[in-house]
């Protein structure tokens, strides 16, 4: 007997509907209804026709026959998930706490179809040696945007336009200049890469080092054993971990197998990119948040039909549907950007393992830095710890020094430049060195605080501090709330009253006075919101059309600039006041990659790291380049306290209109949960209001529950779900964070 009856969930975020309904299989479409396939259903009252997935197909009705309706049609345009989606939505949900249909959403991050885009190429139509001529002229009339581009060219002959103005920085007029002078085509249609290379470069073909051998090898084996595991490479920059990865794609093609590169910030990584694309050319495909819709369906439609052996992309690149994925790669493992921050907040790393666990695949982490989770992995042995120590290409680890600023004030140098980087600076412009200045966070510094009573100035809807800027207005950064500096103290009165001055534009200010002749760029959240802007700014720097890079953590990763030769960190501590128990692991991470921006080049770096706690293990460690031992402190810390990766946390964040009625209900369900939880290995701390307690009119409050077993969490979080089930609530009044890595 045919099976007749599809379990359908509705395609609308709403508690009510997020569970199956039962619905019959008419004999037309018994064929074409599957698990994962789009439906259209009537339903509710009206048989208003919705559409919903198929998540189950059984042989006998749950209820009364009679009562049941039929599928209307099956959406031509779906994109049928196999069940392995179906599987990991089920984990997600179960996992992180969302509804169903969320979940789906997440790992269906394409769900229509729609036609392919044109696709522009930039085509290079002058032969190799001609173009060599042109290269050398442009490299002597210092041409650098225009030797950049012609070299890639003379690599591949043909670059996608997207990739050249993005990852590559080229402006539109250098094309167009290159355009005029004969050099070059822009083609719609695509242009296949010739597979045989005039000038492939040997690069291509690295001799691996043995600590590289080793971890290659070790991986592969370990894989072609049937036996896949979790592996952290833990390398200084430099020290070859995307060879490696390149390398282990590789092997894994040649088993017939895929591989996913997840990179935290695809407009950062132009080099990787480029690395992988000479590499594998075709078989390679890109995601990024940029693509239409149109164009990520393709990138998974070559994906699942086999088309692709590698996808390169931010966290939505995990849910590429490959036949046969063999391995995936986490660059930059710590990054922030792998957590995703709306429901469901999942985190990619352990989101790639369990793909990885369901597909007999291999995971590997890279990182400078690695998380405290990942490392606290190796040592409990979950993961496997592969350290490669040794820069490949040549150059040294810069020298570092910490200046207090403390000492500065006391001998009465009131300036945010410490004598010590006044005089540096100066030595490498009069050098005509480029200088990199890091200030570790905007707004958060740019605080109006009265030196009388110690009153902030707070958004009125936000709750969180307003930030100065030099248009005379107090700006919130959550909801761009705006009012006119005041001139005395709303409490006191007092005249003291003024911004902690430390924001990238008066830095800026203040280096034009000290620093003349400097040519400045500054690169925080204000001057890169315009398009393209980011771009801009890193490839002027690059150009050397500027002496000093002055900017927030948006440039300490990425880019290489080998004529740096000095980077300052201008407050390191303040990253060290946020309210979050890893504020000193994103110190320590933020510093060393500041750090890691100087001596890229022949020319030795040297590092100033100016504080107010120059004390703290996290500098210190940083200064010394010492990873185990800054680990070790920390997870002392983390052990103590409970803290993640010692144990997990879950953040319950209640939104609520009115102020009152969050409070009570996160009072009661405060009381709920220890009702119900034994109480045993559990803390549960609060409720307390979240310290945003309000977002655009929203009151937050927040239960904290820390455990050394997930799963005790978890069923904290169906304790929660049933409650609001029980108690007829908004479901989206409520959201579960499992060790988070923002704050509240
Ligand atoms: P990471 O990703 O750790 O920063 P990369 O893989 O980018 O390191 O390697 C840094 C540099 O060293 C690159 O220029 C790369 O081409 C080079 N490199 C990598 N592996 C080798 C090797 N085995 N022999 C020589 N050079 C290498
Ligand atoms: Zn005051
Ligand atoms: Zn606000």
């Amino acid at each position: 007997m045919t099976s007749r009856f599809a379990d359908v969930i509705i395609d609308i975020s709403h508690e009510k509907v997020d569970r199956p309904f039962q619905y019959i299989i008419p004999d037309e479409l018994v064929t074409s209804v599957h698990v994962g396939v789009e439906v259209c259903i009537p339903f509710g009252r009206s048989n208003s026709i919705r559409r919903g997935y198929v998540v189950n197909i059984t042989q006998t009705p749950s209820i009364e026959i009679t009562k049941l309706k039929q599928i209307q049609a099956v959406e031509p345009e779906s994109v049928t998930i196999e069940a392995r989606q179906m599987k990991l939505a089920a984990w997600i949900k179960e996992q992180y706490g969302s509804t169903m249909i969320a979940a789906l959403h997440i790992v269906l991050p394409v769900k229509q179809k729609s036609k392919a885009l044109e696709k522009k190429t930039i085509v290079l139509i002058l032969s190799q040696n001609e173009a060599k001529e042109k290269l050398e002229f442009f490299i002597s009339k210092k041409q650098q945007a225009r030797s950049r581009l012609l070299e890639a060219l003379m690599e591949t002959e043909s670059l996608p336009f997207e990739i050249v103005t993005g990852k590559l920085n080229i402006t539109a007029k250098t094309i167009r200049d290159l355009i005029e002078m004969g050099m070059i085509e822009v083609t719609s249609k695509l242009v296949y890469r010739n597979p045989v290379k005039s000038q492939k470069r040997e690069s291509d073909y690295k001799t691996l080092s043995e600590q590289q051998r080793h971890t290659v090898e070790t991986i592969v084996e370990e894989s072609l054993q049937g036996n896949p595991g979790t592996y952290l490479i833990h390398g200084i920059t430099g020290s070859g971990k995307t060879e490696v990865y390149m390398q282990l794609a590789q092997a894994m093609t040649a088993q017939g197998k895929q591989t996913i590169l997840l990179i935290p910030e695809i407009a950062l990584t132009y080099q990787t990119l480029m690395r992988f694309y000479n590499r594998f050319g075709d078989r390679v495909s890109i995601m990024n948040s940029r693509l239409s819709a149109g164009e990520r369906f393709d990138q998974f439609e070559r994906a699942r039909k086999g088309d692709t052996d590698i996808m390169i992309g931010p966290r939505s690149a995990l849910f590429a549907p490959f036949q046969n994925l063999g391995l995936i790669i986490i660059d930059e493992e710590h990054e922030n950007s792998y957590k995703n921050e709306s429901m469901p907040k999942y985190h990619a790393r352990e989101v790639a393992i369990q793909i990885a666990k369901m597909s007999h695949a291999s995971v590997v982490l890279g990182s400078a830095t690695p998380s405290l989770e990942s490392y606290y992995r190796t040592k409990t042995g979950e993961y496997r710890l592969f350290e490669l120590t040794e820069r490949l290409t040549g150059g040294t680890l810069p020298q570092t020094e910490i200046i207090d600023l403390r000492e500065e004030m006391r001998s009465g140098n009131r300036s945010i430049f410490s004598r010590k980087l006044t005089d540096q600076i100066q030595d490498r412009l009069e050098k005509k060195e480029q200088i990199i200045l890091f200030l570790n966070r905007r707004g958060y510094a740019g605080f109006v605080s009265c030196r009388s009573c110690g009153h902030v100035m707070k958004c009125p809807h936000c709750a969180i501090s307003l930030s100065e800027h030099t248009n005379g207005k107090l700006i919130c950064h959550y909801c761009g709330y705006e009012e006119a500096m005041v001139k005395s103290c709303p409490e006191c009165g007092s005249k003291f009253i003024a911004g902690f001055k430390a924001g990238t534009q008066q830095i800026e200010e203040q280096i034009k006075k000290k620093f003349p002749k400097a040519r400045v760029l500054r690169m925080d959240a204000d001057s890169t919101r315009k398009k393209d802007s980011y771009r801009e700014i890193l490839s002027s720097f690059s150009n050397q059309e500027a002496d000093i890079l002055l900017g927030t953590q948006m440039i300490v990763k990425g880019h290489d600039f080998p004529k740096v030769t000095l980077v300052g960190i201008l407050a390191a501590d303040l990253s060290l006041h946020v309210n979050d128990f890893r504020a000193a692991e994103r110190t320590f991470q933020l510093v060393t990659q500041a750090a890691g921006r100087a001596g890229r080049g022949e020319i030795p770096g040297e590092v100033i790291i100016q504080t107010y706690q120059p004390d703290h293990y996290s500098l210190i460690h940083a200064a010394n380049h010492d990873y185990e031992g800054f680990y070790e402190e920390e997870i002392q810390y983390r052990e103590m306290m409970m803290y993640p990766p010692a144990a997990h946390m879950l953040v319950v964040l209640l939104m609520n209109e009115t102020e009152l009625e969050g409070e009570l209900l996160a009072k009661n369900l405060a009381k709920e949960i220890r009702l119900r939880s034994e109480a045993k290995g559990i803390v549960i701390v609060g409720p307390a209001p979240a310290a945003i307690g309000k977002i655009n009119d929203i009151y937050r409050h927040v239960i904290y529950l820390r455990s050394c077993e997930y799963r005790r969490l978890t069923e904290i979080k169906e304790i929660c779900e049933s409650y609001f089930e029980k108690t007829g609530k908004n479901t989206e009044q409520i959201q579960f964070d499992f060790d988070p890595m923002g704050q509240y």
